[in-house]
């Protein structure tokens, strides 16, 4: 099942894992996702920090 984390305040799609196995192994934390991102949505510039990161969970 892939997993997308997408930006809470405008809904971009930050990140998505395609090859999930088990146990999440590789899948980063929404705050690993953060670091990487420089801690800002691309997008609208939000602070992931404390606007948050969403977790979808796509059911193909
Ligand atoms: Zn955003």
């Amino acid at each position: 099942m892939p997993v997308m984390y997408k930006c809470s305040v405008c809904g971009s799609e930050l990140y998505s894992f395609e090859k999930v196995g088990q146990d999440f192994y590789g899948l980063p934390t929404p705050s690993e996702l953060a670091i990487k991102l420089g801690g800002k949505c691309p997008k609208c510039r939000s602070g992931l920090k404390s606007a948050g990161v969403e977790n979808i969970k796509l059911f193909k």
